[in-house]
């Protein structure tokens, strides 16, 4: 399936063209159709295999559409953080006034600061500085309409439980957002966060028996302390 055959605006087609994408990737051309509807989704599928334009396009495609609300983005790290909003800055080519922010700890508060009190569309984040600035009211969870969780299992991997229910108890309900959760396993332990926090969502599993990329070669070495 290409781009073009799903129900995308002018503008949002102009970022998948400038990202140099035509056709949909499995998760994409299974995934999309829901999203763009507005449905919950609770979505596994191996690394590489383009689920960050999965929800990237979707906020994008409901900006267009509504020009109100925010999105929030929650991953487990800075690296895959920032390797979202550079995905976002190029998908939101279409867009030139659409405002993206990123934060994420281990590096000071002025610009990220000073980024929040500039408005933005969308926020992409960890949760520990996510929640720092909850705390000190430069960010109001019931303003997301939009809440993706990337990585789920590692962010449970990584302890990040706890503020994730944290940041959930500061959001709107389930019923008055989407909440999209993107997962390489879909685990116990990630169904309840679904069951706990999200509106009756479409559970997609895209080839679950090879979590990684078969084209890259893996080996461990065991190294001593
Ligand atoms: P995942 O989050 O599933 O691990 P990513 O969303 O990071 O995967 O995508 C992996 C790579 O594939 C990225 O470099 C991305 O730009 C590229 N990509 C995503 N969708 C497409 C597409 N439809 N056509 C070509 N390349 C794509
Ligand atoms: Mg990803």
């Amino acid at each position: 399936m290409k781009f073009t055959e799903l129900p995308l605006s002018e503008e949002v087609l102009a970022g998948v063209e400038k990202a140099g994408y035509t056709e949909c990737t499995d998760v994409q051309q299974r995934v999309l159709p829901l999203t763009l509807q507005g449905r919950d989704v609770m979505v596994q599928s191996k690394t590489g295999s383009g689920k960050t334009a999965v929800f990237l396009l979707t906020i994008l495609e409901k900006y267009k559409r509504n020009k109100s609300g925010a999105a929030l983005i929650v991953s487990p790290t800075r690296e895959l953080a920032v390797q979202i909003e550079e995905d976002a800055r190029l998908l939101s080519a279409g867009f030139p006034e659409y405002r993206i922010g990123c934060f994420y700890g281990g590096v000071g508060y002025k610009e990220q600061i000073e980024e929040l009190a500039s408005g933005l569309n969308l926020y992409v984040g960890t949760p520990g500085r996510l929640l720092d600035f909850a705390s000190s009211s430069r960010i109001d969870f019931r303003c997301f309409d939009t809440v993706v969780l990337d990585e789920a299992d590692r962010m449970f991997d990584m302890g990040f439980y706890p503020d994730i229910q944290t940041m959930f108890s500061r959001m709107v309900g389930p019923q008055e957002r989407q909440t999209m959760l993107f997962s390489a396993t879909l685990s116990t332990r990630v169904r309840n966060l679904a069951w706990s926090y999200m509106n009756e969502p479409e559970e997609i599993t895209v080839q679950p028996e090879e979590i990684t990329v078969k084209n890259i070669t893996q080996e461990l070495f065991h190294v001593t302390k």
